[in-house]
């Protein structure tokens, strides 16, 4: 049993396809006056042959007779016409309007010429639009093309005539397309099977066969012919069409399958009896829940399954920062349970996410038809802040050295810190005791001595990280052994030899550090700037035995030794530069990768010398690397090397990507919590007591040297001698010559160079307060001039709006006159760990706050307290431009004050908009606390 689909045989087609001209065509129309160009019309691309003498008269009766087609052995015809139709509503002023014409038929042996006698013929049909187009969308160049397919027989004279009757309507006819259907002669499976015109297409016509040459007939052979439009048969066999499943329709020509229609898709696996199908529309509500730096997301199935149960998720993760568009695909250490993707539930759990940080997801629906749709995603997103977490457990343990009763041991700082690791806690037992009784130890660096132990014994050990938010998880157990006691002699003896040796190396040691005390006082005194000069114990603090001491590079006779003793040297071959992010003093500062021998490709900035440097210029630059190469910590700008030995030179450092944090600060203004600029502020602090520890004085800290990454970890940059003044635009020259930059510089190193680290902590301040007003200029438009007096007389800046008072404080007290009152980077660090441990601490605004309580200082140098009234601020606001924005003045009543006007401020010598909003904002606070007395602010 075979079913053979009809082949379509066309007798006339594409009457007025757009190759056909006038000329050709031969069509003959009624009343007669041929078809002229003007009932040509070009829609879109096609030409058309258009009836539209809605105008002309209310009784229309236009005929277009086609040429004679013969009809061969055809049984039905088929007539497709495609056209297009005029909504009469959209006509205006029409005398006559129809939306329908006549299509009309006559059989004939032979062709009759141009004789057309319109009685003779018989009407096929009443041809209606399903769609009618109207003047927009003629303006809008939309073409409402509509499809009608007729059949006419069965016919038995030679040949026929199609006839168009319109009798008042707006139609362009596109194409006309005369066809009949026939199975050609087959053979299939040793059976000929001749030519057959179905005579029916509403059933199967049954085909006889016959055998070919030399085989034999067991059964008669039989095949199908025909399946209706609409319907299709699969396979061979006795079995009906089927009618084409939803979103399908047949293929004229073949009837085996039927096609989807437009959006609808089949994957490869759907069988043909499978109804066409679509990509799923998004997922629905989607919710997250986060528990510290894990999220699990549930959502809904989608609206639209696409016709299919199919359906999987797909999650994308993205890291996001403030503002527009600023989300990176999250990093592979983020885990997916179950997976990421091809998820069949409507539920993920996302862990190993970062601490305070913005994640969006995006949760995708798929089917197996989804690939074949065009590329528009559907997806639903959500965006969530991950909670302060734990730290994660360390993993890497290491003994040093191992002796009779002590350990050393090290480890690494876990993977995800999530936050300051505050310390560490080391618990230790011996093995046999199994935890019964045991020691814990707290350390702050990641390695430790474990001394009084049992000789020969095994231990096990666990250490796990704290950060604000509580202990991480503790690592697995470690399990080391102490020495047997192996040596022969007595315990005493031992103990002796021990006093001996270390007494011996006592000695060395001590002649060791005399030496280095001696020969670099030597070469300090014989330094021809001492001005210029780092101070090896710059702020006055006692070096901590142990802790590295910074080097002045100009020290060395040959400042190009002190570059190869600090700086690695880099083949430029390594080194792949990518584009320009800004602009050094000594030349262009580009972003590029990195990438030695053995190790992964890392990001990194190069600063390069611009060609034709002196040889006092290539001495400085490359200062920057000596410096910077002997400091190592976190919040300290990494050097990756130098290339002095071939051209450009360049300084090779770890890359920022959010660049300097005045400019990433204003960029981003008011986007970060409290605790996040806290947290900044943190790793500056941190950075500054490292460098103070090591006897270096920064001179230049500014929120423009400071760089951002793009985990927001901050870290101080811009090392230089001479060059860190002469580079820094803000610099200026002081009476005493040197440049200095006025509004970031404590008092006493403007009036007599006196930079110590104190002088940092200064500095420091104003970089508080910078970070706190996201990028504010300190002192907004004041001069220099007016900036140094006005801070001599006590003034200082007005709290940053929405600043918290213990931050205001903080400011305060970096800014004492007297140095020995600030604190030290040490205790800046404690400070700011206390308030991201105790966030509430941070709600309390400088504007709302009465006189925070102390945290080091008892006030300001100035006595704030001595204007009462408003008379009185005003008058001395007089004599000193500002006054009212840095002094802490209090007042009886401020109403008034709160009302002043630009005109107001303007006599108080304040003229610019910038301040002024930040001046009554300060002012307004004030009359809050003038209802309690007066209280300093
Ligand atoms: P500097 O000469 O150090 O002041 O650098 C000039 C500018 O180059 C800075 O303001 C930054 O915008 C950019 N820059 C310097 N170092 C880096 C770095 N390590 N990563 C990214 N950008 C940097």
């Amino acid at each position: 049993d075979y079913c053979l689909a009809p082949v379509l045989i066309y007798l006339s087609f594409n009457l007025l396809d757009s190759k056909a001209s006038q000329g050709e065509l031969g069509w003959i129309s009624s009343p007669s006056h041929g078809v002229s160009a003007a009932d040509l019309i070009h829609i879109s691309y096609l030409r058309a042959h258009l009836f539209c003498r809605v105008m002309n008269s209310s009784h229309q009766n236009n005929w277009l007779r086609t040429n004679w087609i013969p009809r061969y052995s055809a049984q039905k015809i088929y007539v497709e016409l495609k056209f297009t139709l005029r909504d009469c509503n959209s006509i205006p002023m029409v005398l006559t309007c129809k939306e329908t014409f006549n299509l009309h038929y006559l059989e004939t042996d032979e062709d009759q010429g141009s004789k057309f006698r319109e009685h003779q013929f018989s009407k096929i049909d009443t041809i209606a639009a399903d769609e009618s187009f109207t003047q927009m969308d003629l303006g809008d160049r939309i073409l409402k093309l509509n499809t009608e397919v007729r059949e006419v027989g069965p016919m038995t004279k030679k040949g026929f005539y199609l006839a168009f009757q319109d009798v008042g309507a707006c139609v362009a006819l596109v194409s006309v397309r005369v066809y009949f259907k026939k199975c050609p002669f087959t053979v299939r499976n040793l059976a000929m099977f001749p030519d057959t015109v179905p005579t029916d297409s509403q059933s199967l016509v049954e085909v006889r066969g016959s055998c070919v040459n030399n085989s034999r007939e067991e059964d008669q052979p039989k095949m199908y012919c025909t399946c209706r439009p609409g319907f299709y048969k699969a396979s061979s066999g006795n079995v009906k069409c089927s009618k084409c499943p939803p979103h399908s329709y047949t293929h004229q020509e073949e009837a085996v399958h039927c096609d989807c229609e437009r959006n609808y898709f089949r994957a490869e696996e759907d069988p043909v009896s499978m109804a066409c199908s679509r990509p799923p529309s998004a997922p629905r509500n989607v919710i997250s829940a986060i528990n510290e730096t894990s999220v699990i997301l549930d959502w809904n199935w989608p609206a639209d399954s696409g016709g299919r149960k199919d359906v999987i998720f797909n999650v994308v993760c993205k890291r996001c920062w403030p503002g527009p568009r600023q989300c990176e695909p999250c990093l592979g250490a983020v885990r997916f349970l179950p997976r990421a993707t091809g998820l069949t539930n409507t539920t993920v759990t996302v862990v190993d996410l970062l601490a305070h940080t913005n994640y969006t997801f995006e949760i995708e629906a798929q089917n197996r038809v989804s690939s074949q749709a065009p590329t528009i995603r559907q997806y639903a997103a959500v965006t969530i802040t991950t909670n302060q977490a734990a730290p994660s457990a360390v993993t890497v343990i290491r003994k040093d050295r191992t002796s009779r009763n002590s350990i050393s041991l090290s480890w690494m700082e876990p993977e995800r810190p999530n936050g300051i690791i505050l310390d560490y806690e080391v618990k230790y037992y011996e093995k046999q005791e199994q935890e019964t009784s045991y020691t814990i130890l707290r350390s702050k660096a990641t390695n430790v001595t474990l001394n009084g132990l049992k000789p020969d014994t095994t231990y096990l050990l666990q250490i796990r990280a704290r950060t604000a938010a509580g202990y991480g998880g503790s690592s697995r157990k470690f399990e080391f052994e102490t020495s047997p006691d192996s040596f022969s002699i007595s315990s005493e003896n031992s103990q002796v030899v021990l006093i001996a040796v270390s007494s011996a190396v006592a000695i060395i040691l001590l002649a060791v550090v005399i030496y280095i005390v001696i020969s670099r006082f030597c070469r300090y005194s014989k330094s021809k700037h001492p001005d210029e000069k780092r101070l090896p114990f710059g702020n006055g603090h006692l070096r901590l035995p142990g802790i590295k001491t910074y080097v002045d590079p100009h020290t060395y006779e040959d400042p190009s030794q002190a570059v190869h003793e600090f700086a690695k040297e880099l083949e430029a071959s390594c080194i792949a530069i990518d584009k320009v992010v800004g602009a050094g003093e000594f030349g262009e500062v580009c972003s590029g990768r990195l990438k030695l021998p053995s190790k992964k490709e890392i990001c990194v900035a190069i600063k390069t010398l611009k060609a034709g440097y002196t040889e006092k210029q290539r001495r400085d630059f490359l200062s920057e690397a000596s410096i910077m190469g002997q400091f190592d910590h976190p919040n300290i700008i990494r050097l990756e090397g130098v290339v002095t030995r071939s051209k450009p030179v360049m300084i090779v450092t770890e890359y920022m990507e959010n660049g300097s944090l005045d400019g990433f600060l204003r960029k981003h203004d008011a986007q970060f919590t409290v605790i996040q600029l806290v947290g900044m502020l943190r790793g500056i602090a941190s950075g500054m007591k490292y460098l103070s520890d090591m006897g270096y004085v920064h001179r230049d800290l500014a929120a423009r040297n400071i760089l951002v990454n793009s985990n927001l970890v901050c870290k101080v940059s811009d090392f230089g001698l001479s060059r860190v003044l002469e580079d820094d635009p803000e610099a200026a020259y002081t009476t005493r010559g040197g440049k200095i930059p006025i509004r970031w510089t404590a008092p006493e190193a403007i009036a007599y160079r006196k930079f110590t680290s104190a002088s940092d902590v200064w500095s420091y301040g104003i970089v508080l307060w910078e970070v706190m007003s996201y990028g504010e200029r300190p002192y907004w438009e004041m001069s220099n001039q007016d900036v140094i007096k006005a801070v001599d007389e006590g003034y200082r800046l007005p709290p940053p709006m929405e600043c918290p008072a213990t931050l205001y404080q903080l400011m305060l007290d970096c800014w004492q006159k007297d140095r020995n009152n600030r604190p030290k980077f040490e205790q800046i660090v404690s400070i700011l760990d206390k308030l991201i441990r105790n966030p509430s601490s941070l709600k309390i605004t400088a504007s709302t706050a009465s006189r925070p309580v102390n945290l080091l200082l008892d006030r300001t140098s100035t006595d704030i307290t001595s204007f009462h009234t408003m008379g009185d601020w005003l008058e001395s606001a007089r004599t000193l431009p500002c006054k009212d924005a840095f002094s802490g003045v209090s007042y009886s009543s401020c109403d008034t004050l709160a009302k002043t006007s630009a005109e107001d401020f303007k006599k108080v010598g304040v003229t610019i908009v910038g301040p002024q909003k930040k001046i009554v904002s300060s002012l307004t606070t004030l009359e809050t606390h003038s209802k309690n007395g007066p209280v300093p602010v």
